[in-house]
């Protein structure tokens, strides 16, 4: 049985850093994830481990050194999906929570599908996981990046349509950082796990794709999906179940990440990419953005060390 992991560590136009450190980061949780799926470890727990990493790592948009919102907090979106059996939970957000993509994982085990905010929150602490601070959530750098937009909100002169200065448009080309991982065990099953901060200086309440079953991640028997970009677009067109669709329809992984993101670009004007797996451990990973990081190692490539793309 083949067995595979493949990460993704945002799309956009300017990373909010050096490529070589995304990439490093992606590899790094691409490293961890195998060692899981060598020993025999679930799709589940490997996609939840590697998107446990990347969200400990300050230089991605999710957990720790994720973006802040118009009103400077911090609202994290993650959810994850198992395709053997549909199981899938997710939340949206969600304040003071170091690890979104367990909580999601938690909602998974639990009767719900979608926890938000303040319900989330007390889930969390129901379910034995601590609160963190602000400040655990918080980078000196992503505090500068909201307090140099807020400067040029305020020297703006014209009138404010609403409470909170927000992006003009969701289609701006703010600096991305995303999470996502997606892997096939050796029971042949399939997993997806998708964490996010949102678009910097997002409306507050606003929520993407990302914690959005069939949107921003999806699971099934023949794919699993992890997709980062402008989220509007990808709620629109139910990415990531358009992508495992094609790959049910037929279509080799590959070319089910190309033929998805091209119906991004035809239909919407969102940029954004997607990193997809079927059961036959072939890997597609496609994007219409400048970069999106990545790093996969799949057994069908007899593959030693982890290889990464922007
Ligand atoms: N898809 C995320 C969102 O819209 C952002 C991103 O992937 O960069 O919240």
């Amino acid at each position: 049985m083949p067995i595979a992991i493949v990460v993704h560590g945002g799309a956009g136009k300017t990373p909010a850093g050096p490529l070589e450190a995304f990439q490093e980061g992606c590899k790094e949780a691409v490293r961890l994830g195998w060692r899981i799926l060598e020993d025999g470890g679930s799709a589940l727990d490997t996609v939840e481990a590697a998107v446990r990493a990347l969200e400990d790592n300050p230089i991605y948009n999710a957990g720790t050194g994720a973006s802040l919102t118009a009103n400077g907090n911090i609202e994290l979106d993650a959810g994850i999906m198992e395709g053997q059996t549909l199981r899938v939970g997710a939340v949206a957000d969600v304040e003071l929570i170091k690890h979104p993509i367990s909580l999601a994982r938690k909602v998974m085990e639990s009767p719900h599908v979608l926890l938000v905010g303040k319900g989330a929150q007390e889930f969390a602490q129901e379910q034995g996981i601590a609160l963190c601070k602000f400040e655990d959530l918080l980078t000196e750098q992503r505090h500068k990046q909201w307090k140099e937009k807020q400067a040029e909100v305020a020297s703006k002169q014209e009138p404010r349509f609403h409470r909170y200065e927000v992006n003009p448009s969701p289609r701006s080309e703010e600096k991305h950082g995303t999470v996502g991982a997606v892997a096939l065990d050796t029971a042949g099953i399939l997993a997806a796990a998708t964490s996010t901060g949102g678009t910097f200086n997002k409306y507050l309440g606003r929520v993407g794709d990302s914690p959005l079953v069939g949107c921003g991640f999806y699971a099934d028997e023949n794919a699993a999906v992890s997709c980062t970009g402008e989220g509007e677009d990808f709620i629109r067109l139910l990415i990531a179940k358009r992508a495992a669709d094609f790959v049910g329809n037929g279509a080799h992984a590959r070319e089910a990440a190309e033929k998805t993101i091209a119906v991004l670009g035809a239909k919407a004007h969102g940029t954004g990419g997607l990193i997809l797996l079927d059961r036959q451990g072939n890997i597609g990973i496609a994007w219409n953005s400048q970069y999106m990081v990545h790093a996969y190692i799949t057994s069908n490539q007899e593959m030693q060390e982890p290889t990464t793309g922007i």
